[in-house]
């Protein structure tokens, strides 16, 4: 089994060298990992400028680009004829819950590799510092057999999959959910610039607002691992029907 292995902390997170560690148990693992941070950059793909690639290890590589530009650049050239088993991405320095998801890079990662038709799985230890990444990595490994056992013949899946930072004996288990909500963000810091401009830096996300029982949120708040499985079409079909009928009503200006 061929794995690679993609995060958005960058190459140098302990996140991304533990996940990698557990993945080498399971198969032939390539690592491809942005340079620096890009946190929060969601399935941004480079296109303005050229990407560069270092070998900084043993099949294990650095790129100046976003997580998507990681993997796409993965599969379109380096894997081109060649069959990528799974994809794998983090261990995210933070939650990635209910619309965390649009915005994340972890989880844009995973997308990535589901685009291209391989199941792709987004890890994330849910507070900062990988105080308890050793609970993330015994997770990693439970997920990643089951796939072995069950999953791997299946058609393509994409998890978000959001790790309790709690000791490993604490856990209560796993729980398959679906995305809750968030209130609205916090409001942006407002800074002087030293010539004098007004600045805004970015509140931090909203407190959970939709997270009763089933959502993502539930789960982790009661120190369960939370496995949301993602799909890719968000079309709204129940709209399709409402918006052709409103549309029709009013012809277009003839040009
Ligand atoms: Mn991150």
């Amino acid at each position: 089994m061929r794995i690679l292995v993609v995060n958005d902390d960058g190459y140098m997170s302990p996140g991304l060298t533990a996940l990698a560690e557990v993945a080498r148990n399971f198969g032939e693992v390539f690592v491809i990992a942005p340079d620096k941070d890009y946190s929060g950059v969601s399935s941004a793909l480079t296109l303005d400028r050229p990407l560069q690639v270092r070998e900084v290890g043993s099949k294990l590589f650095y790129l100046t680009g976003t997580p998507t530009d990681c993997v796409h650049i993965a599969m379109t050239a380096f894997f081109r004829n060649e069959s990528v088993d799974l994809v794998l991405s983090g261990i995210n320095d933070g939650a990635n819950l209910g619309e965390d998801n649009l915005y994340s890079g972890t989880v844009a990662g995973a997308l990535e590799g589901y685009i291209f038709g391989v199941s792709s799985i987004a890890f994330s230890l849910t507070k900062k510092g990988f105080k308890h990444l050793n609970t993330a990595v015994r997770v990693v490994r439970y997920v990643l057999e089951c796939h072995i056992q069950s999953m791997s013949h299946a058609s393509p899946y994409l998890l978000n999959v959001n790790i309790p930072a709690i000791p490993y004996p604490d856990l209560q288990g796993i729980q398959v959910t679906r995305l809750g909500r968030r209130a609205f963000a916090a409001p942006p810091l407002l800074l002087e610039s030293p010539r004098g401009e007004l600045m805004y830096w970015i509140g931090i996300a909203g407190e959970p607002k939709d997270s009763g029982p089933g959502t993502d949120f539930h789960a982790v708040q009661n120190n369960c691992v939370a496995i949301t499985p993602l799909k890719l079409d968000r079309t709204a079909l129940d709209k399709i029907a409402v918006f052709s009928d409103f549309f029709s009503k009013k012809p277009m200006p003839t040009l």
